[in-house]
């Protein structure tokens, strides 16, 4: 017999499909969902997540990217042996961070989900940092409210496909923010409310961050639903403390060797401030570069595992830590739900 919690949980799923997500279910303990370019799945399943990578990125611009500009095939030949040997090496989910107008294809990450049987979560959202190269010109003309309808949109269904967007990505540069920038942070808050996404930004620095949280709370949003990628960016620790502690995400998503000491310092810090239930650590490697011979060097996904996390025990975190930053936190951070403040 299906208990009251297994009945009412099938009914979630069945309405998430159909994008029917009531209130009442989404608030109870235990019955959130993650969105998966497969579907919803339960926070539970996503197991160790790399919640910041690429699979494929066109820097083309938003004016001149598109899908003919590379083959499909030849991406899903260079990434498939690259993604089944991290899933061998233990991970189980893989949040692709490239939005839309920087060559996100949310076909090719379905194929290479069902492919590989990693969990693939793909975003709904625009770039708005390096000098708004990567925004539609639509951005400039638009209100926030109507850029929000285009994701909203989005949140049913990513371009015909029926592939759903599990988070919201957006980008700013330093603060301040420009108007555009604001703009698009103003249309996540709007999204979020209306889909329960969580709230990623690509940020410049410590004080973008913060400028980021402000407008948020204008909207109503809590600091719970933002995710500040690239907190690598801001070298003042202070900032990832005071984000932390009003309960933002903080990911810290450049690992790599040149870059180990310093993530492992940014750790330490929130270690000892007892704030690591709020980090995200990731990579941001990969990917199929577009416009290069054969999309040049596509950089495995396998150093966290590999590397990182073995010189994390060395530094004395905990095999429950680990688990944390790379399991419980991003189940947490990217579950369907409204964060109102
Ligand atoms: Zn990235």
């Amino acid at each position: 017999m299906l208990s009251r919690r297994n009945f009412l949980h099938k009914a979630l799923l069945a309405g998430a499909g159909t994008g029917l997500l009531s209130h009442a279910l989404r608030g109870q303990a235990g019955l959130e969902t993650v969105m998966t370019v497969n579907g919803p799945v339960r926070p539970g399943d996503l197991k160790f997540t790399l919640s910041h990578e690429h699979i494929l990125v066109d820097f083309i611009g938003a004016d001149k990217v598109s899908r003919d500009r590379y083959r499909t095939d030849e991406v899903f030949n260079a990434a498939m042996p690259i993604l089944q040997d991290l899933k061998k090496k233990g991970c189980m989910t893989f949040i692709d961070c490239t939005p839309a107008y920087l060559g996100r294809d949310v076909q090719l990450l379905q194929q290479l989900s069902k492919a590989t049987g990693l969990h693939i979560i793909t975003n709904t959202g625009y770039y708005g940092a390096v000098g708004e190269k990567y925004l539609p010109s639509h951005v400039h003309s638009e209100t926030a409210g109507q850029i929000a309808s285009h994701w909203i949109n989005e949140s049913k269904g990513i371009d015909g496909t029926g592939v759903r967007p599990g988070f919201i990505k957006t980008g700013v540069d330093k603060a301040p923010l420009s108007a555009a920038q604001r703009k698009i942070i103003e249309a996540a808050a709007i999204t979020h409310l209306a889909t329960g996404l969580a709230i990623g930004v690509h940020t410049g620095n410590g004080e973008a961050a913060k400028e980021q949280l402000e407008i948020l709370k204008s909207r109503g949003v809590s600091p719970a639903a933002r995710i500040w990628i690239h907190a690598q960016n801001e070298e003042n620790k202070q900032y990832h403390i005071d984000a932390a502690r009003l309960g933002s995400w903080v990911s810290f998503d450049g690992v790599n060797p040149e870059g180990m000491e310093a993530h492992i310092g940014y750790l330490k810090a929130m270690k000892t401030e007892k704030l690591l239930h709020h980090v995200l650590v990731s990579q941001d490697s990969g990917w199929y570069h577009v416009g290069e011979p054969h999309g040049g060097d596509f950089k495995n996904y396998n150093y966290i595992l590999t590397d990182f996390i073995p010189a994390l025990r060395q530094q004395g975190f905990t095999d429950g830590e680990i688990n944390t930053l790379f399991t419980g936190n991003p189940a947490k951070a990217f579950s369907i739900g409204v964060r109102r403040s």
